[in-house]
């Protein structure tokens, strides 16, 4: 996977707990997969361009405004809405944002990251 080696590792983790390298948003535009029928949003990441995260951020207003890095900083963590994206992806990608949150909560958001690495590594990756 080519990433952009300029931006800090932590800047790809959403503040919904997704790790933006495995988001099929991201993939998209980095592959610019609408070429190939594909047809996805593209999402160039939410932190490095001080936008909102697709998943998230357009339905909270705490994220919007970017008063929440993380949703488990947040005191109604984890939300309905977060909830229901987490069933979608636990059903879906076998992942699971809440645990990813809970992950970083407890350990921090590095000991997180090395352990996605270690999780989804494969040769083309990371
Ligand atoms: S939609 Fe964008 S910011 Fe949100 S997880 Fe995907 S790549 Fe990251
Ligand atoms: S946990 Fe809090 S910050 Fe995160 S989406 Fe829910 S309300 Fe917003």
């Amino acid at each position: 996977m080519d990433t952009n080696h300029t931006t800090n590792r932590e800047d790809l983790i959403a503040p919904c707990g997704m790790d933006c390298l495995l988001c099929v948003a991201y993939q998209s535009q980095l592959h610019d997969l609408k070429k190939q029928g594909f047809h996805r949003q593209y999402c160039q990441l939410c932190i490095p361009r001080g936008k909102n995260c697709l998943h998230m951020g357009d339905s909270c207003e705490l994220l919007r405004d970017g008063r929440v890095r993380l949703c488990f900083e947040c005191t109604a963590f984890p939300c309905q809405r977060l909830k229901l994206l987490d069933k979608r992806y636990r059903t879906k990608y076998h992942m699971s944002m809440i645990e990813n949150l809970r992950s970083m909560q407890e350990n921090g958001i590095e000991a997180f990251i090395s352990e996605q690495v270690e999780r989804w590594k494969c040769e083309t990756w990371y």
